[in-house]
């Protein structure tokens, strides 16, 4: 099979292992519409095969998650068998047992130097406690694991986030905030580049480019995150043997269904603000 090499121009490598989830909340932006997202997933061979093909930097990791990645029942396997000169990172809920990660895989697989953790847990009081999920979190950095927790500013619990964050800081867990982008109680939250493009309410055709490759369960590749979590047609599959990234505009016809993860304007890899994983031309 062919190299899949990253271009210069992209900015994350989204590795969707699993799209199940041992939890379920309100806010999943998995769920931003119908979610109707392919279930079916790869081997951990095929998964092995298929990543590392990937040619990318040193500052641009592969980043596993969901869902929740974990659930992927060779999902040790599949950390061990990456190849070494490519960087990984984890996004996981950590519902997992922590000590078999120590047991069975080096810290320094998920470590690199950037200036954020590898492992980035997520905080969500309105399905799990702190207090055992800190046990966690501090078990793993106290064997070598970069890990740090993230909590997400929901109207609805940005106190106890702020909580969260002051206690965990105290126990010398790198705690950050993330923005809360979707839907609540009638108001739509997020800075989006594009006018409208969330909201549901209209379908317009544009033309789209990314700088992410996004790869879903089954080894798919989208346009975008919205096109995965609705289970529109892929761009191609990562076990494809002439698979290439193409840095082109695509038609798409739904432009209006966006998924906040694409339009937000955000921070890119080198934490600068301002940058927008699509571009859209109308
Ligand atoms: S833990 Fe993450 S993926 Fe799972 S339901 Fe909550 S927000 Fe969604
Ligand atoms: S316009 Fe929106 S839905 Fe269409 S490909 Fe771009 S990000 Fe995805």
């Amino acid at each position: 099979m062919k190299p899949i090499i990253i271009p210069q121009s992209y900015n994350y490598i989204a590795v969707f292992l699993s799209l199940a989830c041992n939890l379920r909340c309100s806010y999943c932006i998995n769920y931003f519409e119908k979610g109707t997202f392919v279930k079916q997933q790869l081997s951990g061979k095929d998964w092995i095969r298929g990543l590392n093909r990937i040619v990318s930097r040193d500052d641009l990791p592969i980043s596993l998650q969901g869902g929740e990645p974990s659930l992927h029942r060779d999902f040790i396997e599949i950390l061990n068998n990456i190849k070494p000169t490519l960087n990984v990172d984890v996004l996981t809920n950590l519902q997992f047992n922590e000590d078999e990660l120590v047991k069975k895989v080096p810290p320094g697989r998920i470590k690199r130097s950037s200036p954020y953790a590898s492992i980035r847990v997520s905080y969500h009081p309105e399905t799990m406690s702190l207090e055992p999920l800190v046990k966690k979190v501090l078990t793993l950095q106290n064997n070598g694991f970069s890990i740090g927790i993230w909590g997400v500013m929901h109207p609805s619990q940005e106190a106890e986030i702020v909580r969260a964050k002051e206690y965990c800081t105290s126990l010398g867990i790198d705690f950050r905030t993330k923005e809360f982008l979707g839907e609540y109680d009638g108001k739509m939250y997020g800075t989006f580049r594009y006018e409208g493009a969330c909201d549901k309410k209209f379908k317009k055709q544009v033309l789209c480019k990314t700088t992410e490759l996004i790869v879903g369960s089954n080894g798919d590749v989208y346009r975008c995150h919205s096109d995965l979590y609705e289970g529109r047609k892929p761009i191609g599959n990562i076990l494809d043997e002439d698979f290439e990234i193409e840095e082109k505009f695509r038609e798409c016809n739904v432009f209006g269904h966006c998924n906040p993860c694409d339009v937000k304007v955000k921070t890119n890899r080198f934490q600068q603000f301002g940058h927008t994983s699509v571009e859209i031309k109308f």
